[in-house]
């Protein structure tokens, strides 16, 4: 595990409704400028987790109810989701949430409302988004609902890129998405991590992309962080693959 690490989760639990258990016991770090994929089946407790991270488990109705996650060093339990937003934990929640009756732009503009910082900085943060998927730029001026999965998809990430994430954390990216967009997506991620060394922490059912693109991975099954391995070693032991991830 890294030395520094931007985000750490040690023995975490968590319950839902004060009842029903999703997590009992994840151990899991982010070291600084690292791709860390989150792997587990339907229902494993990779959205639990990644709730827990920016404190959206009590909007849920669910609770941490042992251990510890720190961000850059500090508790996150104290924090609310958007003072975390502030501080760089910024997360790409599942399922694409754009605004569909606004324009590819003006979702991603809703991206920098959060800055305490007047308006410098935001077209040239623009700019970047629109360098790195360069369909939104086409798009810039189309209703968000009238693009393509893939494109609300990127507008999400983007929006998530306006708010300056010095940690990304994206729920299941390849949702629903052809392979190529899907490669699309996770090279523009690989290009943020290497050119401007930004940590990412993914959550993905689709181990083969993810396993592609990370440095090393955690695997989450019933709640319980069961491995934590090199992305590489991983995607090479064929028997561990089929063991944890069902071959996939
Ligand atoms: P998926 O890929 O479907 O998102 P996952 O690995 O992210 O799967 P979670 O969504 O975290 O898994 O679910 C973990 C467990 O918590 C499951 O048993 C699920 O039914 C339960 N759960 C998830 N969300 C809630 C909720 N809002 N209320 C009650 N139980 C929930």
């Amino acid at each position: 595990s890294p030395e520094n690490p931007i985000l750490s989760v040690s023995s975490v639990e968590a319950v839902y409704n004060g009842a029903i258990a999703a997590l009992h016991g994840v151990d899991l770090s982010v070291g600084k400028g690292e791709i860390i994929a989150l792997l587990g089946s339907n229902g494993a407790g990779k959205t639990t987790l990644l709730r827990a991270v920016s404190n959206l488990l009590p909007a849920e109705r669910g609770t941490v109810t042992a251990g510890r996650i720190t961000f850059d060093g500090e508790d996150v339990s104290r924090a609310s989701p958007s003072q975390l937003v502030r501080s760089g934990l910024v997360q790409v929640l599942e399922g694409r949430h754009c605004f569909r009756s606004l324009t590819v732009e003006e979702n991603l503009l809703t991206g920098a409302l959060g800055r305490s910082s007047s308006r410098t900085g935001v077209k040239a943060d623009l700019d970047r988004v629109y360098s790195l998927f360069p369909r939104l730029a086409e798009k810039r001026r189309t209703r968000s609902g009238l693009t393509s999965g893939g494109e609300q998809q990127m507008t999400a990430i983007g929006r998530g890129l306006m708010s300056r994430p010095k940690l990304f954390v994206l729920d299941e990216p390849s949702m629903g998405l052809a392979p190529l967009i899907v490669d699309e997506i996770f090279s523009a991620l690989k290009r943020l991590n290497r050119d401007e060394g930004l940590s990412i922490l993914v959550a993905e059912q689709n181990s083969a992309v993810a396993l592609k693109y990370a440095d090393r991975a955690t695997v989450l099954e019933n709640g319980v962080s069961v491995l934590e391995a090199l992305a590489d070693d991983l995607r090479q032991r064929a028997d561990i693959k089929t063991y944890y991830l069902g071959g996939s």
